[in-house]
């Protein structure tokens, strides 16, 4: 509970960024606070210590930040989910929804294997499209998601929604 407070507290709020009328959650004052910081890192990994995890999704590029002490953590590898055309080798591509027009992800075909364990995770779940394409991917290479991890999430969205069949956990709600 007390950890809840100072994670929550420890996040700045942005109004009218990156648009009018967005409050932006900014991660850079959770992870410039080195206790907070750290903290958070325990805390997930304790969530997930005993699930046989042995892939971590980061999504880009929020996600790679707890991603990657977070695969350290659990002694697990770290797959990067990015953008298209920024990763170098062959890849699989899933498109999702935005509010205007379509995005998408990649993943390296070779970074998930058949049977693999994967815990997914990314900083903040709006309305789920980004996670959503980030399981397509995975499954469509042969992954078991084992969870779905967040540090927020704005629960007036509804993101869960599209991640239904799925574990999914948020440290906090905004
Ligand atoms: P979704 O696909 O609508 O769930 O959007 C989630 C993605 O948007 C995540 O990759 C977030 O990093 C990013 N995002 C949306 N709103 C915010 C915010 O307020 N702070 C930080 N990231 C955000």
């Amino acid at each position: 509970k007390a950890f809840q407070e100072r994670f929550i507290n420890a996040f700045r709020n942005i109004p009218d960024f990156p648009k009018p009328g967005i409050q932006f959650k900014d991660l850079t004052t959770v992870l410039k606070d080195k206790a907070v910081f750290a903290e958070t890192v325990d805390v997930l990994t304790e969530m997930y210590k005993d699930k046989n995890i042995n892939k971590i999704v980061g999504i880009e590029s929020r996600g790679f930040i707890f991603g990657a002490a977070l695969a350290y953590k659990l002694d697990a590898g770290l797959i990067l989910v990015r953008k298209p055309g920024k990763l170098p080798a062959e890849t699989i591509k899933e498109e999702y929804e935005l509010e205007y027009g379509t995005d998408a992800l990649e993943i390296h075909v070779d970074g998930i294997e058949k049977g693999d364990r994967v815990l997914i995770h990314d900083d903040l779940l709006a309305t789920g499209g980004t996670a959503e394409a980030t399981c397509k991917l995975i499954e469509r290479l042969g992954g078991e998601i084992a969870g779905v991890c967040f540090l927020t999430e704005l629960g007036f969205l509804n993101g869960r929604a599209k991640l239904s069949k799925y574990d999914v956990k948020a440290l906090a709600t905004f």
